[in-house]
C-alpha cells in the first residue's frame, strides 16, 4: 500500500521529556514551549516533510511521536 501522509495523524502521546529533539528536526512542525511539559505538534505535516517527521520519529528518545492512519 502506499504511504500516504495525508490519510495519517500525527501526534505526541504521553510521555515526552522536553528534549526538543523533534523541534530541531522539524520545526515548523514539532514546537516546545517553555512551561509546557510536552511537545506540540503545530499542524499535520505536507507530503514533502515527510522525511523529516520520519526523522523526528526516528529520534525521538522516548517514541511518543506516533504517525498512524486516520480512524
Ligand atoms: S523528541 Fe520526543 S521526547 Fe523529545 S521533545 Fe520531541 S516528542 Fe518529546
Amino acid at each position: 500500500m502506499k504511504f500516504d501522509p495525508k490519510a495519517r495523524e500525527l501526534k505526541i502521546v504521553t510521555g515526552c521529556i522536553v528534549c526538543k529533539t523533534c523541534e530541531f528536526t522539524a520545526s515548523q512542525i514539532f514546537q516546545v514551549e517553555e512551561k509546557s511539559l510536552t511537545a506540540k505538534v503545530l499542524r499535520q505535516p505536507r507530503e514533502e516533510e515527510t522525511a523529516a517527521i520520519l526523522e523526528a520519529i526516528k529520534l525521538c528518545p522516548e517514541k511518543v511521536i506516533h504517525w498512524k492512519p486516520k480512524k
